[in-house]
């Protein structure tokens, strides 16, 4: 069986690689491409990898950086043709952006190295796959968005506060209120939506409660169909001119 085609995230740790200044000879035994192999296996993204003597081995590390020397203008030699059309997306999505593409790449690998973190974002469910491959930013920061707003410390704390100020829970962009629609069931039932964009997502960053909006179920998937957006009345001025 063949091990599967290569992950969006995977492929932007990749090619923040293939931009790194330093990165000596593109081969196996070169330690940065061992290393960018070992985190590869270190993913939380492939539940299932069919052949794991050779998932994202070093000669497929390689290999891949020979498909961006392909891809690449300023490349005068002749690189590996057999790209994806993904590799040539992000390609030509982060080559003009190697500021975001190597912010991207290190809040990943933050994420990956540490070993709590890591274990909660393996955790979240792939159910959501359709909304996370257009997530740009990738599946890795997707998860760990929806582990801080899982967070249940915080998010007691959040509805505590809000209790406290405005008297009652409901939805900050439509004003649905649980309680009132489900009675005792619904009763003191709201989700938390965490509103720092993922680009400017960090890892090390602790959240804090005004990074949260109360939101009901419908807005709050709705608002993960584009998390580039900050605000509620950025998300309510956005559906409302429709
Ligand atoms: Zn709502
Ligand atoms: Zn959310």
């Amino acid at each position: 069986m063949r091990n599967p085609k290569w992950h969006r995230d995977e492929i932007i740790l990749a090619l923040d690689l293939y931009f790194y200044k330093d990165l000596g000879p593109m081969d196996a035994g070169n330690p940065k491409i061992i290393a960018l192999s070992e985190l590869l296996n270190r993913l939380p993204i492939f539940d299932y990898k069919p052949d794991k003597q050779t998932f994202r081995n070093p000669n497929g590390v390689t290999l891949k950086l020979s498909n961006f020397k392909a891809l690449d203008p300023n490349y005068s030699g002749k690189g590996m043709e057999a790209y994806s059309k993904l590799d040539r997306e992000v390609f030509e999505e982060f080559s003009s952006d190697l500021k975001r593409l190597h912010q991207i790449a290190n809040e990943i690998k933050q994420a990956i190295d540490n070993p709590e973190l890591s274990n909660q974002v393996s955790k979240i469910e792939n159910d959501e796959t359709s909304e996370t491959d257009s997530v740009k930013e990738g599946q890795v920061l997707y998860k760990l968005h929806k582990v801080r707003e899982r967070d249940r410390k915080i998010i007691e704390a959040k509805k505590k506060k809000v209790l406290k100020d405005k008297g009652e829970l409901k939805c900050e962009a439509c004003g649905f209120n649980f309680e009132k629609i489900y009675g005792k069931l619904g009763k003191g039932y709201v989700e938390c939506h965490h509103l720092i964009p993922l680009s400017n997502f960090q890892v090390n960053k602790e959240t804090k409660l005004e990074d949260l909006a109360l939101l009901c179920s419908n807005c709050h998937r709705m608002i993960h169909k584009d998390l580039s957006i900050s605000t509620i009345k950025e998300f309510k001025s956005k559906w409302n001119a429709m």
